[in-house]
């Protein structure tokens, strides 16, 4: 059991990862794309850096101290669905009492289809990371449309809680990008979703510049705002806040 995922990170507790849930975040190790404001760097390689994988049978152990006061465990990465002992790692921590949680990039949409279908996970947040046109130059894969679009309307008719989400950098995104993917967004009746402010730090693209936090128009955020139920800002800042409200 200890090869069954690869574990480069494990946050042991948080209360943003899963909605209304306090949850651990298992980081997996590895991702298939270099989003240019990634800053997970260290986890986009197959293999851990020496020293900070950890073995499942670790995060069992620490599951099982934890059982009364963790209520869900968020499989995150790195991308998670590249691991073939995804799903059951998800079946056994399920099996020990707690919720699951997933962190995708949406790439995998046959894995993902199977979560969905056989409900291993309770709740899944997906990126939306930009019109499809673009996939390829902000995170260096392209995208099926058409695979992503049908794993969108087999999520939003599922009962599992679901978020879509996109890391907003001022400097790749422009209004025009957005009030794209919020045609698609509504098209495909996405009740819950988050525009997350870019986080400055160890980025994968080095050189990319300073980014003003999330700042919309005000015709752009009423058209997420009256399209979408669940429309939310993350912003880590006042200034950000202030911002939006400007
Ligand atoms: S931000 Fe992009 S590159 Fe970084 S872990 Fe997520 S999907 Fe992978």
């Amino acid at each position: 059991m200890s090869d069954l995922i690869t574990i480069g990170g494990l946050q042991p507790f948080t209360m943003i990862d899963y909605p209304r849930k306090i949850s651990a975040v298992v980081f997996l190790q590895g991702c298939n794309l270099r989003c240019r404001y990634c800053y997970n760097r260290s986890l986009l390689c197959s293999k851990a850096d020496k020293g900070t994988e950890i073995s499942f049978e670790n995060l069992v152990s620490f599951l099982e101290k934890r059982r009364g006061f963790l209520e869900s465990v968020v499989f995150s990465g790195g991308e998670p669905c590249l691991q073939q002992g995804l799903k059951e790692a998800m079946c056994l921590v399920a099996d020990m009492g707690y919720k699951v949680g997933l962190h995708t990039n949406g790439f995998y949409t046959d894995v993902l289809t199977e979560i969905i279908e056989k409900k291993l996970a309770d709740f899944i947040a997906i990126d939306f990371k930009a019109p499809f046109s673009r996939y390829e130059e902000i995170t260096g894969a392209a995208i099926n449309k058409e695979e992503y679009s049908r794993l969108a309307d087999l999520l939003v008719s599922s009962n599992i809680e679901y978020e879509y989400r996109t890391t907003l950098h001022n400097g790749l995104l422009s209004e025009k990008d957005l009030f794209e993917m919020a045609d698609w967004l509504i098209a495909h009746r996405i009740d819950n979703y988050a525009l997350q402010e870019y986080k400055h730090g160890n980025s994968f693209d080095q050189k990319l510049a300073y980014s003003l936090g999330v700042s919309l128009s005000n015709l752009l955020y009423d058209k997420f705002k009256n399209g979408i139920k669940n429309f939310i800002i993350r912003s880590d800042s006042d200034a950000n806040s202030k911002k939006l409200a400007a």
